[in-house]
């Protein structure tokens, strides 16, 4: 009996030590107070293993000071313990305090028994033929129990209450603590009543600090964790299924059972829902894989991200496989609507230019061979639908046209918006029919409710030549021939040529150096007799000329109908006129009565006060307006007739006289005739050599100077240049003649000249 219960109790004892240093270094918070709870229950052991083993009275006693003293210790170090372990705050300082004041009291009347007798005293007694010494409580001894029992039961005070008040989960952290508590204050009460001579209970003590240990330090609670994973599977955004090692499903979260259509009770269905849903179920081993895909879920596409994950247990042993299943649908879905936001146009949804360029370089590398156009679609004049509708309609009306357009696209085109009102496309040379984008696709008609709109499209063609050339130049390409196209009502398309590029930036060089070439005397007016039937000079055409100082002498048909084009011909007409009073002055002061003839732009009249203007020139030159005769054509009525017909009836009353120039290349000359106040009508050769029937232009132009003469108008005869021409000419009736026959336009210094 006694050689084994040492035995126990130091194991136990060296057991308490070794957790205690184990509870230091652990990195927990309740590590300390755990290690002081070991160390404390050391001393009680160690006396009462002195009460069993001493022989010696002595010893006893020593022992049994160690005992109770190191159970008040004991009590000290749970108290501790327990107020970290169950996490009491500030609420308990003060009743620890107390306690601890208690246990010191107690103490101390415990070591006055060295003195006074009054707590406890040793008696003998054989228990197996052995002698053993057991102390016999005095008075002071149910001092030293109600301390140390009350600062017990508080304790289990505390943990039972901790036990009710926790949740389910944290029931058992306290109740192990708490029931070997009991049991131990238990075993230890009966020991102290019943008085059984060898007290073992301190075996209980060992095994309880053990617990704590275990509890404290290592105890991880499972059933917590498991809900937290649980709570954590549950709420993840991805299906998340479970499956054991026979393939059957055991836990899927509700995302999963959505997913799949099924409810708690129907896991059972899941690996055959799967093997219909991806052709295969979870394999039983194998390797971890991920991958993504999509497919049809009740009718609706889906992208799912699926990964599989193998679970083995401590021994690599297979236990289980689960899934995990996110639905990127809806990331997926705002990546394509981006990347179609990115690549198309908001108002028609055909291809935005960008995206346009990307995929016409994609098919040419494709198919270098293949020998394509560029078409670029213009809609002729659309700000003003825009203007007259609004902008609502307009935009519906941008789309019809572009589907109209899409529409008649042919096979293999690739096509698209090119901002804006444009359309653009590469067609195929095999498959385009300008014939059919001449008649049919140029004409679009939009319908809406009471509107019926006539559009006009027209299309610029560039045949591809050179592939490497970049897109965009390409397109800028099929766009020159359009700014031909623009207004045209006769012609819808129009293809690029290498020469028409030429002469747009022929335009533009000659619209830009015009400035500099009125100023610096580059642009001079010539001169060109006119004659009487009597062959004498009676005045000249002022004809301008360019002396261009890269491209030598530019004729005016180089150059006066780009000007008239784009208005800058006002500017040209304005110093021609002031030339031709310049030379007008002089002549007055030489005293010869010669007169000029300058021509007049029809544009001039839309851009200036033409009568003001000449009005003004003549005033400043002080010369005779009847000697600066005024040329113009049959366009100048233009789209004001009335207004036009005002100014032209104002000149003449300021003393000007009004020619027509090339009468007859009209078609409504005759009105001319009727309506216009005019003083002379200039017929050109041309329309005697241009007609087939030479004898019948021959009459017309008879006619013609009969019935101006008849009018009180004067005829006169442009570009004569045989004597037979001027002959027979006279002999009709024509007063006034002009031409090669008598002298080309020639600079003044020429002019003068030859007047001589
Ligand atoms: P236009 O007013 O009909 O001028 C007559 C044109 O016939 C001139 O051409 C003249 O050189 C040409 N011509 C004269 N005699 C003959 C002939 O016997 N045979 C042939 N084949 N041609 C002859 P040019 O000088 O080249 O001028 C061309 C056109 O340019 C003019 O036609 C006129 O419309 C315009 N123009 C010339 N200078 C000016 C100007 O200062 N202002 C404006 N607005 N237009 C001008
Ligand atoms: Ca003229
Ligand atoms: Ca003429």
């Amino acid at each position: 009996m006694r050689g084994i219960l040492p035995i126990l109790f130091v194991v136990l004892i060296v057991a308490l030590a070794v957790c205690a240093v184990l509870a230091i270094k652990s990195a927990k918070r309740i590590g300390g107070s755990v290690a002081l709870l070991l160390f404390a229950l050391i001393p009680p052991m160690i006396g009462n293993l002195l009460i069993i083993v001493s022989q010696d009275p002595n010893l006893s006693y020593a022992g049994c000071y160690i005992y109770f003293l190191g159970m008040n210790f004991a009590m000290f170090a749970l108290l501790g313990f327990t107020f970290g372990y169950c996490r009491i705050k500030n609420k308990g300082r003060r009743w620890r305090w107390a306690a601890y004041a208690l246990l010191i009291l107690d103490s101390l009347q415990i070591l006055l028994n060295l003195f006074d007798h009054k707590v406890f005293t040793l008696e003998p007694i054989i228990v197996n033929a052995e002698v053993y010494y057991r102390f016999v409580p005095l008075f002071r001894q149910y001092l030293h129990r109600i301390v140390d029992y009350g600062v017990f039961f508080a304790v289990l005070i505390i943990f039972l209450v901790k036990m009710i008040r926790a949740s389910r989960l944290y029931i058992e952290r306290y109740a192990v603590i708490f029931a070997s508590m009991v049991v131990v204050g238990l075993w230890e009460s009966w020991y102290i009543f019943s008085r059984t001579p060898v007290d073992r209970s301190m075996i209980g003590f060992g095994v309880f600090g053990l617990l704590v240990y275990f509890f404290s330090i290592y105890y991880q609670p499972m059933r917590l964790l498991d809900r937290m994973l649980v709570r954590m599977a549950s709420e993840l955004p991805d299906s998340v299924l479970f499956f054991d090692l026979n393939r059957n499903c055991i836990w899927a979260n509700s995302k999963g059972l959505a997913l799949l259509g099924v409810t708690r009770n129907d896991l059972e269905h899941i690996p055959q829902l799967l093997i219909n849903l991806f052709g295969d179920a979870p394999e039983e081993t194998g390797e971890d894989w991920t991958e993504q895909q999509c497919m049809e879920i009740n009718g609706q596409q889906r992208y799912l991200f699926i990964q599989k994950k193998t679970v083995f247990d401590k021994k690599k042993r297979f236990s289980g496989t689960f899934l995990n299943i996110r639905d990127n649908t809806a990331e997926i879905e705002a990546l394509q609507k981006e990347r179609y936001s990115a690549t198309h146009d908001a108002t028609t949804g055909l291809y935005n230019r960008e995206f346009l360029y990307h995929e016409i370089r994609r098919v040419l590398t494709e198919e270098p061979e293949k020998e394509r156009v560029i078409v670029v679609g213009a809609i002729d004049e659309f700000e003003v639908v825009t203007d007259v509708y609004g902008s609502a309609f307009g935009e519906l009306a941008l789309r019809r046209i572009k589907e109209w357009l899409s529409c008649g696209m042919p096979e293999g085109s690739v096509y698209g918006s090119l901002g804006g009102t444009d359309f653009g496309a590469c067609i195929p040379v095999s498959e385009f029919d300008p014939d059919f984008f001449e008649k049919t696709l140029s004409r679009c008609v939009i319908r809406e409710e009471n509107v019926e709109q006539h559009v006009f499209i027209h299309f610029g063609v560039y045949q591809i030549t050179d592939p490497e050339l970049e897109i965009s130049i390409m397109f800028d390409r099929a766009r020159i021939p359009l700014s031909t196209l623009r207004g045209n009502m006769k012609q819808y398309v129009s293809f690029y040529e290498e020469d028409l590029r030429d002469r747009i930036l022929w335009n533009h060089q000659i619209s830009a150096e015009l400035p500099t070439a009125l100023k610096d005397g580059q642009i001079v007016p010539y001169l060109q007799p006119i004659m009487d039937s009597n062959g004498i000079l009676v005045g000249a055409e002022v004809l301008a000329r360019w002396n261009h100082p890269t491209e030598g002498f530019l004729s005016p048909a180089s150059f006066i109908p780009i000007l008239e084009k784009n208005g800058l011909i006002v500017e040209m007409d304005r110093f021609m006129w002031r030339s031709a009073c310049r030379i007008l002055k002089n002549w007055k002061q030489e005293g010869r009565r010669l007169f000029l003839s300058v021509n007049i732009s029809p544009k001039d009249f839309d851009v200036m006060d033409v009568e003001a203007e000449l009005r003004s020139l003549v005033s400043e030159y002080e010369i005779d307006p009847s000697l600066l005769r005024l040329e113009i054509t049959e366009t100048v009525m233009g789209t004001d007739p009335e207004g036009r017909l005002k100014i032209l009836n104002n000149m003449r009353k300021d003393g000007f006289l009004i020619e027509m120039d090339d009468f007859g290349s009209g078609y409504s000359s005759m009105n001319m005739l009727k309506d216009m106040p005019l003083d002379l009508v200039k017929l050109d050769m041309v329309f005697l050599q241009k007609s087939e029937d030479v004898e019948k232009a021959k009459m017309i132009v008879g006619t013609i100077i009969r019935l101006t003469r008849q009018l009180g108008i004067l005829s006169l005869m442009e570009g004569v240049e045989t004597d037979r021409q001027y002959h027979v000419l006279s002999d009709m009736g024509c007063q006034f003649f002009q031409g090669y026959y008598f002298s080309r336009p020639v600079p003044l210094e020429e002019f003068s000249e030859n007047l001589k």
